[in-house]
C-alpha cells in the first residue's frame, strides 16, 4: 500500500527536529493535505482537546513524531517531565486516533527501549529482557508502554500502528542549548565557541569510551515513509545505520568539520549513559530501507544549519 498524495495526514510535532524533517519530506513528495497544529493550538497532553481535534479534523494517518526528549543530562535530571508529558501525548494520541478511525499511525521511539547491557548489534527481540539504562529510565519506559499500547491496539482491535525505534538522531533543527541538547548539537556548540574565542581546549562529557550510532534525521523522515508504505506488523522496527564510533571520536570528527584545533578535556564527573548502543538494523534492510546520509556529510550539514541559523 501506498500512502496517496491527498490523503490526510496528521503529523504530531512538526517543529521538533525529527517532525520538521518529515514536513520537509511529505512536502518534497508532494503530499497536499498534512495536518499540523503548533502546542499553543493544540495541547496532546490534554486528552479532551486531542479528542476534539481527531473529531473534528478526521486524518486518515498519523505520524506521532511529537515528545519530551534531551540529552543525558536533561533525562538524568527531568526524569518526571520526560515520563508524564510522554506518557500523556502518545496515550491520547494513540487512543483518540483509534477511535476516530485513523487507518495507520506510526509511532517513534528510541533505542534507550533496550536493555543497557543487550547484545550488540541490538536485535528488536532484545526488548524486555534486561534492566534499563538508569540515566534515562522514564523516558525509556514511557516509550516502551507506547510501542507496546500499539502493539496492544493492533492485537486488540486491528489497529494497524506501526512503531520504529531509531537510533541517536541529529540534524537541522536539533537543538543546541548545552544543558539539555544531545551529544552532537552539544559538542558542535562548544567546538564552535571554543575557535571562536580562541579557546585552547574544549570540554568533552564522559570518559569519551561510550560508542553511539548517529542517523541523520532526513534519513529517518525517509525510513518513516518507507515504514508507513511497506512495514504492518506489531513488533517495534530499528532504523539506524549500521555503524557507531566511540565519543571520542565523534569529538574529534566534529572538532575537524568545525575547525577546532584544540584539545579535548574530558569531564569525568559527568555521566557515560549506557557503554554502547548499536541496532541491528537487518529487519528494516530486509525490507529495502537504507540510510544513505554519511556522518561526515551529515556533520558538514548540520553545523552550515547551525552557523545560518544561530541566534
Ligand atoms: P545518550 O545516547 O542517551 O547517552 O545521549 P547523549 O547524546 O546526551 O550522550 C551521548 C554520550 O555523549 C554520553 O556518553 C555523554 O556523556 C557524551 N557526551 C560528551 N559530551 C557531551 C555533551 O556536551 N553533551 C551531551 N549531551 N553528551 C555528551
Amino acid at each position: 500500500m501506498s500512502l496517496a498524495k491527498d490523503a490526510a495526514i496528521f503529523l504530531a510535532g512538526h517543529r521538533g527536529l525529527v517532525g520538521s524533517a518529515i514536513l520537509r519530506l511529505l512536502e518534497a513528495r508532494g503530499y497536499q493535505n498534512i495536518i499540523t497544529r503548533s502546542r499553543d493550538q493544540l495541547d496532546l497532553a490534554n486528552q479532551a482537546s486531542v479528542r476534539d481535534f481527531f473529531e473534528l479534523e478526521r486524518p486518515a494517518y498519523v505520524i506521532l513524531a511529537a515528545a519530551r526528549v534531551g540529552g543525558i543530562e536533561a533525562n538524568r535530571t527531568r526524569p518526571a517531565e520526560f515520563i508524564s508529558e510522554n506518557l500523556a501525548i502518545q496515550g491520547n494520541v494513540i487512543d483518540q486516533a483509534y477511535r476516530s478511525g485513523v487507518k495507520k499511525l506510526l509511532f517513534l521511539g528510541s533505542s534507550c527501549i533496550y536493555p543497557r547491557l543487550a547484545a550488540q548489534p541490538i536485535r528488536e527481540e532484545a526488548l524486555l529482557s534486561g534492566p534499563l539504562e538508569p540515566t534515562n529510565e522514564a523516558y525509556a519506559l514511557a516509550k516502551i508502554a507506547g510501542l507496546k499500547m500499539c502493539a496492544a491496539y493492533r492485537q486488540q482491535y486491528g489497529f494497524d500502528a506501526i512503531s520504529l525505534m531509531p537510533t541517536n538522531l541529529y540534524g537541522p533543527g536539533d537543538n543546541f542549548d548545552l544543558e539539555s541538547s544531545h551529544v552532537i548539537p552539544a559538542l558542535m556548540r562548544k567546538a564552535h565557541e571554543a575557535k571562536k574565542s580562541g579557546a585552547a581546549s574544549l570540554t568533552v562529557w564522559g570518559s569519551g569510551r561510550p560508542r553511539r550510532e548517529f542517523l541523520h534525521v532526513d534519513d529517518l523522515a525517509s525510513a518513516c515513509l518507507f515504514a508507513m508504505d511497506h512495514y504492518d506488523e506489531g513488533s517495534p522496527m530499528n532504523v539506524g545505520t549500521g555503524q557507531d564510533l566511540s565519543i571520542k571520536q565523534l569529538a574529534e570528527a566534529i572538532c575537524h568539520v568545525v575547525g577546532f584545533n584544540g584539545n579535548l578535556t574530558w569531564d569525568d564527573s559527568m555521566p557515560d549513559g549506557t557503554p554502547r548502543k548499536l541496532l541491528d538494523i537487518s529487519r528494516m534492510s530486509g525490507l529495502g530501507w537504507q540510510a544513505s546520509i554519511s556522518l561526515e556529510e551529515g556533520l558538514k550539514s548540520t553545523y552550515q544549519w547551525y552557523l545560518d541559523n544561530q541566534t
